[in-house]
């Protein structure tokens, strides 16, 4: 999308230095500032507690911003009410009404902007059209599974065709088979409504498989945002390497670098006198891979990816001697992290 694109719908949605706290001391959202850029698929990832349903909920007004402003296109959102501001929230419990119909409730934010009946009821049929759940239009929210719920809630919240839907977790509550079939259905939706998706997840594997933008946060400020590729091959800090997982975080020669543990090799000790001598201390079998966990005095642990046919060649052993060794290629600079 060019410039001239996005602001032409003036729809590029921007937090500059946003900024909440919770009585006097607690900070958690500290200077965010990022743009996100129209129909973009953003994950807002990071640990518990690191401010993002915090950032979710200023951009949908149902929190006041201490500082900073947000604004969608040219227009600054944060004296709007949650109604007025083109964007819609997803909550992680769905909040469906239980007395109300699939139909009504998807049709709720209709009726109470006064639109007819009629009318209502066949933009509340397309939009369960478009979740795949027209046939279940006359149950009650009770009489639907987890996953049927949340395409209803879903549903709901696109019926007002905001410019951004916000989802808070949505994945969580479900178990891991649907949640990985969701996982394609958001991916889907959000492509044929060409809007922006701001997902919250505390997941990394969520995020990479979701994301056209990551925007990873530790302790309430962004650590590091950029592509999934990016986020995962280029971590900037030891944090980014740490969380994101499949690295080694190394020091060479004073020079704090990581190294993805598939590209780390294990071999016999005795291989290659410029190996660092370890110790196994567990193997973990993954199906496809394997993790190898070894110790060493001057790098502390490690952990070696194999694939399982490596594995199957040289099953390594807990208390077993090895030596770890990579391509220094591959090691990538990274700074220690000022979130810790
Ligand atoms: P996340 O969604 O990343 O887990 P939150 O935005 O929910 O993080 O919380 C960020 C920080 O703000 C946490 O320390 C949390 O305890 C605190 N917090 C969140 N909501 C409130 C609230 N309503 N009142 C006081 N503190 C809060
Ligand atoms: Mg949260």
């Amino acid at each position: 999308m060019t410039e001239q694109d996005t602001q032409a719908n003036g729809k590029v949605l921007e937090l500059d230095q946003v900024t909440k706290r919770y009585g006097k001391d607690a900070i958690a959202v500290d200077r965010f500032s990022q743009k996100f850029d129209t129909g973009t698929y953003v994950c807002l990832l990071g640990p518990s507690g690191c401010g993002k349903s915090s950032t979710l909920r200023m951009i949908a007004g149902h929190e006041d911003v201490t500082s900073g402003d947000i604004k969608l296109g040219d227009t600054s959102l944060i004296n709007k009410s949650p109604a007025q501001r083109g964007t819609a929230m997803m909550f992680q419990n769905y909040a469906l009404f239980p007395h109300l119909t699939v139909l009504d409730n998807v049709a709720f934010s209709l009726r109470m902007a006064g639109v007819g009946k009629p009318e209502r009821h066949t933009k509340a049929n397309e939009l369960l059209e478009l979740v795949h759940m027209q046939e279940f239009a006359a149950r009650l929210p009770d009489q639907l599974s987890g996953g049927q719920q949340q395409r209803v809630a879903l549903a709901r919240a696109l019926i007002t065709k905001p410019s951004v839907l916000l989802l808070d977790e949505p994945l969580s509550a479900l178990d891991p088979f649907l949640r990985i079939a969701m996982r394609s259905e958001l991916s889907r939706l959000q492509r044929e409504l060409g809007i922006t998706f701001i997902h919250v997840t505390h997941s990394q594997d969520e995020a990479l498989a979701l994301a056209d933008h990551i925007v990873l946060m530790n302790n309430a400020v962004i650590e590091q945002a950029g592509s999934p590729s990016d986020i995962f091959n280029r971590p900037q800090t030891d944090f980014v390497a740490r969380f994101m997982g499949g690295h080694n975080v190394v020091t060479i020669d004073g020079q704090l670098s990581a190294l993805r543990s598939d590209k780390t090799d294990l071999i016999a000790e005795t291989a290659d006198a410029r190996a660092i001598p370890t110790t196994v201390e567990h193997v973990e079998y993954l199906g496809r891979t394997v993790n190898i966990t070894v110790s060493s005095p001057q790098q502390g642990q490690l952990v070696v990816s194999v694939s399982d046919d490596q594995y199957q060649q040289r099953r390594w052993r807990p208390g077993e001697s090895a030596g770890v060794c990579w391509n220094p290629e591959n090691l990538h600079p990274v700074r220690l992290s000022s979130t810790h």
